[in-house]
Parts: structure tokens; sequence; C-alpha cells
């Protein structure tokens, strides 16, 4: 029996070194950029130098001065105080805005880069909120309208009296730039989490496995489901992000560009996942002004778009498109819910 176990614990030890290899130190960053915390975690000896850190910050910092609404020196806020003259905005924002354009036109204005004014009029600027009454919202909505942008190169035009802001795609096109970057510095796993639910994921975490991405419950503080990604991006819209309540009611800051006022299509919450993370930021807002059925036909209906999706309605029901199924799963605690797959 001893002479058995012997040769059996000999292997084993023999083993352990390998098994039991430390795993490598991540280098980690957090930083507070675009109104929101970011988290930066890098694995590699090419993350490990300070240029890497610094660069981080400085990258975002820029993409901030150039797209911010309200700082005076921002290529957006000379479009919004142009009074219908042209202006020349730099490389960044020519790209930003044709990219934007075209998904404000695929998703037929649900996604609306100039619903800038009702934004402000309930107060999700300055946090100084409001109700605005109907004649207003009627106003309002009458003046939603993306393609009366005239974009023509560097060159942007807006009529006199329309504001535009790229809030709802801002942390996506960051999160691609950065991207890019870690990307062209052979660092080749790392999670960028731009805050807001909108993260990078690049290639696996060390050791081969997907980066798994919790998302969050609408109706609560916990983790409802977790999406495995690998070399992919995610970026979730819902009402419980931002919102504020009066008399009762919820008021949230995602707007139907139809109404001016907060979308109520009856979801609570989309996860787009999809290479780029400016299209995962721009159609989970737009998704959650569309709707559950509007919503799953666009998903059908645009597969060169190489997007899936999960909505979560206000009922708490859980729906994934196909492309997710066996990559999202529901998170502990959550084991009795049901998970509809849309095809
Ligand atoms: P997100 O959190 O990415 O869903 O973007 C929401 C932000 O985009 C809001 O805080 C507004 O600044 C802006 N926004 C709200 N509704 C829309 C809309 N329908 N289209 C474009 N931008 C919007
Ligand atoms: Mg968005």
């Amino acid at each position: 029996m001893r002479s058995r176990t012997l040769p059996a614990l000999l292997a084993l030890l023999l083993l352990l070194p390998a098994g039991c290899q430390k795993a490598p130190e991540p280098t980690e960053l957090t930083t507070f950029a675009m109104d929101t915390m970011m988290s930066f975690t890098l694995y590699g000896e090419e993350a490990q130098t300070d240029a890497v850190l610094a660069w981080i910050p400085t990258q975002l910092g820029a993409l901030e001065a150039e797209l911010s609404a309200t700082r005076e020196d921002s290529d957006i806020f000379r479009i919004d105080r142009a009074e219908g003259q042209p202006v020349e905005v730099r490389a960044c924002v020519s790209e930003l805005l044709s990219d934007t354009l075209e998904l404000c036109r695929i998703t037929d204005g649900a996604l609306d880069i100039t619903a800038y004014p009702a934004v402000k009029a309930w107060g999700f600027t300055t946090g100084e909120h409001r109700v605005p009454d109907e004649e207003e919202l009627a106003e309002l909505a009458a003046k939603i309208d993306y393609t009366a942008v005239g974009w023509d190169g560097p060159a942007v035009t807006l009529p006199a009296g329309m504001e535009l802001d790229v809030g709802a795609v801002a942390k996506g096109y960051a999160g691609d730039l950065l991207a890019e970057t870690v990307r062209s510095k052979d660092i080749s796993s790392a999670l960028l989490d731009l805050g807001q639910s909108t993260i990078v994921a690049i290639g696996t975490k060390p050791g081969g496995k997907p980066w798994r991405i919790g998302i969050r419950d609408p109706a609560g503080e916990s983790y409802l489901a977790v999406v495995e990604l690998t070399d992919m991006s995610l970026g979730t819209s819902g009402g419980y992000q931002r919102y504020f309540e009066e008399d009762g009611e919820v008021y949230w800051h995602i707007l139907d560009p139809d109404t001016a006022a907060p979308a109520r299509s009856g979801l609570a919450s989309v996860t787009v996942v999809a290479p780029s993370a400016l299209l995962c930021d721009g159609l989970s807002t737009a998704l959650f002004v569309m709707g559950l059925e509007e919503g799953s036909q666009f998903w059908r209906d645009h597969p060169e778009l190489e997007f899936d999706a999960l909505f979560i309605t206000e009922e708490g029901q859980i729906l994934c498109t196909a492309g997710l199924e066996g990559r999202a799963s529901l998170a502990e605690g959550y084991e009795d819910r049901e998970v509809t797959v849309l095809r």
C-alpha cells in the first residue's frame, strides 16, 4: 500500500510547481474622466512601465477637451454656438461625428445627437432636474433632427437654435481609441472599463480564459448575468444609470427623440456586445429607445453590424440574441430566472 502511494505523492510534488505558478501581476490604473470613474487592468511586461500608465489619462484628457459639450474650448461647444455657421473640427471629432451620424441614420433616429437641448431642459447636464411641460416638450422634440446636421469633411454646420452632444457614444469612442493604443504597445491581455458599463476586453485573461463581465440587475444592486468576452467590447444603457424622481415618478436620462421625454419602451436596460465599443455605446442607447420588439427586429435586420444584445425588461424578463447563447449566463443568486434566446 505504502510503496504504491509514495510514487504517486512524488509525482504530485513534481507537478506542483507548474500548477501553483503565481498568477501574473496586473498593472492597474483608476482615473476620473468623462464624468465617471474608469479603471484599467493590463497584463504583460509591456504594461509595466510608467509611460503606459501616463498615456491613458493623457489620451482621455485630450478627448474630453475635444468632445465635451460644456467646455468652452471644445469643438462640440463651438459647433453649438456657431449660429448656423460652418465650424472646422479636428480630425478625431470629424471621424466620431461621421460614424455617429451614420448610427443615427441606421437606427432611424432612435439615436439622435441633436437631442441635447432636451437633455439640458430636463436638467441632466447640471443636476438641477425639472419636468418640462407638454408645450415645452413639443417645442424641444420639433428641434431634434440629426438630418439637419451638415457634415462636409472637417466642416460641421448646425442650424441656429439646435445643439448637439456626443454623450451617448463618447465613452465607446474613447474605448476604441485606447484599445488601439494598447494593442499597438503589444499588450495582448487587458480590460478597459470606461465606467457606466462601457468595456473593452483585449485578448483573454492571462491563462486563456475569457474576461467575465457582470451585468447589473436594473432593479437592484447586484449582478444579474455574466457575459464572457474575448477581444470584444460591451456597452450597457439603463434607466438606473442616471435618473431623478419627482412626485413618485422616475425620469431617466435616455430620451425618446420623438417626444423629448424619457424613453419608456418597457426596457430597463440593454447590453450590446460587438467588436467596436463605439457601436456598443451608440446601439445600446438606440435599442433602449426602440424597445424589445423593434430592437430585436433591428438585430435581425442588421447582421452586417455583427452585434448581439441582452435585453432586460422593466418586468424583469431577460432576453438575449442567439450569438450570446453560451456566452451569457445567469449570475449567482439569479439561477432560477429564465433567459429567452431570440432568433
Ligand atoms: P448612454 O448612457 O450611452 O445611453 O447615453 C445617454 C446620454 O446620451 C444621455 O445622458 C444624453 O446626454 C444623451 N442622450 C439621451 N438620449 C439620447 C438619444 N436618444 N440619442 C442620443 N443621445 C441621447
Ligand atoms: Mg450609449
